[in-house]
Parts: C-alpha cells; sequence; structure tokens
C-alpha cells in the first residue's frame, strides 16, 4: 500500500455504495424523500469521511418504485451482490426522518431589513441535517449583504406555530385580531361602496346617450354602431354594477365573529398535532400571509389574513366531524 510522504501510512480504502429508497411512509420530510436528495446526502458523508479512506462506488443501488410492503427489491438484491462479489466494504444510507413541519414557511417568510425573501435551505454536517431560512440577499451577494443571514428553521417555525397558538389563549390578541378582521372588511366595503357609486354614474351617463342617439334624425350605419356600442358597454356597466352590490354579502360572510375566533384557536392545539406536515402547511398558509424577520433587531413580525380564520374554523369542525 502506498504510504503518505510524511511516513504515516495511508488509511486502507473504504469502498462505499449508496443504497436510495423511497419511503411511503406518511408525514415524511418530502425533501429527504426524494432519491437524488438521498444519494446527494450520502456523497456529501463519505466525502466528509475521505481522511478515512473512504470512497464512492458509482453504481447507484436504488429501489425507487419499490415499497416497504414489496419484498421484491431489485436494488437490494444488486447490492448483496456486490457486498458478496468483495467490491463493497461499506454501505451509506440516508435515513427518511420525520421532520416535525417540513419547510413550514416556505414562501411567506421575508427580510425586513432588505425586502427580499428568506429561502430553505439545509446543511450535513455528521449526517445531521441542520435547516436554515436564509435571505436570498446574503446567500447570492455574500454573508455581509444582508444584517439578517440567517434564522435556524425550526426556531422561527416553533415561534410562528406559538404565536398562533397564543391568539386563542390571549383576549386581548383575540379580540385585537378580530377587530383587524373587521376593519379590513369594512375597509373592502368602501372600496366597493365608491366603486358602485362610480358605475351607477357611469351607467346613468350611458343610457342618457343612448335615448339621445336613438331620438337623433337620420337612420344611417354610423348610428346603428353607435347604439350597438352603447348598449353594450351599458350591459357591461350593469352586469358590474350587480357584481359590486353582490359583493358586500360576500364579505360579510367572510367577516369572522369574536367568539367564533376564539373557539376555533382554542381547538388549536389538539387539531395541530393530530395533522400531517402536508396539513399543517396548509393552515399557516390558510392563516399567515407573511412572516417578516429583521436581523436588525431580531424581530418576527406576523401579518394574519382575515379569510383564513374562516378556513380555520372549518377546518376544525372537518377534524370534529373524523371523531
Ligand atoms: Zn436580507
Amino acid at each position: 500500500m502506498a504510504a503518505a510522504s510524511n511516513g504515516t501510512p495511508a488509511p486502507k480504502p473504504v469502498r462505499c455504495a449508496i443504497y436510495t429508497r423511497k419511503s411511503t411512509e406518511e408525514g415524511l420530510n418530502q425533501e429527504f424523500n426524494s432519491l437524488d436528495a438521498q444519494r446527494e446526502a450520502g456523497e456529501a458523508y463519505i466525502v466528509s469521511q475521505k481522511h478515512d479512506g473512504w470512497t464512492l462506488v458509482p453504481t447507484q443501488y436504488s429501489d425507487g418504485g419499490y415499497t416497504g410492503a414489496n419484498i421484491e427489491r431489485p436494488g437490494v438484491r444488486h447490492l448483496l451482490a456486490d457486498i458478496e462479489a468483495g467490491e463493497i466494504d461499506c454501505v451509506v444510507v440516508y435515513k427518511v426522518v420525520r421532520n416535525k413541519y417540513g419547510t413550514l414557511l416556505r414562501g411567506l417568510l421575508h427580510c425586513d431589513a432588505c425586502g427580499t425573501a428568506m429561502v430553505h435551505t439545509y446543511t450535513v454536517k455528521n449526517s445531521r441535517r441542520y435547516r436554515y431560512y436564509v435571505c436570498l440577499t446574503a446567500q447570492q451577494q455574500g454573508w455581509d449583504a444582508c444584517p439578517s443571514k440567517s434564522l435556524p428553521a425550526q426556531r422561527v417555525e416553533d415561534s410562528i406555530v406559538d404565536r398562533i397558538r397564543s391568539l386563542g389563549s390571549d383576549p386581548r390578541i383575540a379580540a385585537e385580531t378580530a377587530r383587524k378582521v373587521r376593519e379590513q372588511a369594512e375597509t373592502s366595503l368602501q372600496e366597493l361602496q365608491a366603486e358602485l357609486k362610480t358605475a351607477e354614474k357611469e351607467l346613468n351617463r350611458l343610457q342618457r346617450e343612448l335615448v339621445k342617439v336613438a331620438a337623433a334624425p337620420g337612420g344611417n350605419g354610423v348610428r346603428t354602431d353607435r347604439v350597438a356600442d352603447l348598449q353594450d358597454r351599458i350591459q357591461t356597466t350593469e352586469r358590474r354594477v350587480a357584481e359590486v352590490r353582490g359583493e358586500p354579502g360576500i364579505l360579510d360572510a367572510e367577516a369572522v365573529s369574536q367568539p367564533e375566533l376564539k373557539q376555533a384557536l382554542e381547538a388549536f392545539d389538539p387539531v395541530w398535532k393530530a395533522l400531517n406536515t402536508g396539513e399543517q402547511n396548509r393552515i399557516v398558509r390558510a392563516l399567515v400571509e407573511r412572516v417578516g424577520y429583521d436581523g436588525r433587531t431580531g424581530k418576527i413580525a406576523v401579518t394574519f389574513r382575515s379569510a383564513g380564520f374562516k378556513e380555520l374554523c372549518g377546518t376544525v369542525e372537518n377534524y370534529e366531524n373524523l371523531q
């Protein structure tokens, strides 16, 4: 065997095969359920053990389309055959672990220091995965480009879940949230009323013009075109007026009463725990419009969606129906 120049013997080469497989267990971290991601993590781990002589065997051993219930696993058979043939010293398998939240804030978390999105990422250290949200500016332009840099993913996700939970336990927050929901509904209502007024005015004007054009002497094609055009526009405007008139009703239906909100949030804990990762993701997206992190102050600001509370009420009902 070759010896290193400083006299210490080079480590005995360890030929490593990577085995990847799909798991069908529900609630698993989808990212690492991908064969490519598992292989990448395996490769990174082998590189990290280079000092012990670890090298990668290029053959890919994989059971992508085979579930745990299926005994026929060609990837495993291939692997066993190569081990018996003496071609492999070590097998690296990525343990697909249950991830508490997945990437709960993907697309929701923004950097308030520079205004860009914060993206989910991870590092693998000693085969353990550490998740982060990184400011896009810091990731693309260098660590000093933004004071927010990165946040440990678990910490910020826990904090958001706590914030949602506290809405129910703190009567002041519940009241304030209900007030904000009403306020938003009222603002939209005022905007709709203003639009309705404008549309009705336009409708009046068009009808007056139509009467004028229709009453004018002469019967040429130009006048007929003008009448048809006016009738078209009147129809469109009438439809819009009817739509706008109907909309305040929708707003009333979406506004959530305070007892309703309180009830939904009180049931949050038992419901939350019973949900799988995908459902938790949907709930957070239904409730939270935006999360902002400012690295200068360390503050995390949550903007809640108003209509989302109605959806949460619905979710609670559905859950209870399953009991
Ligand atoms: Zn930033």
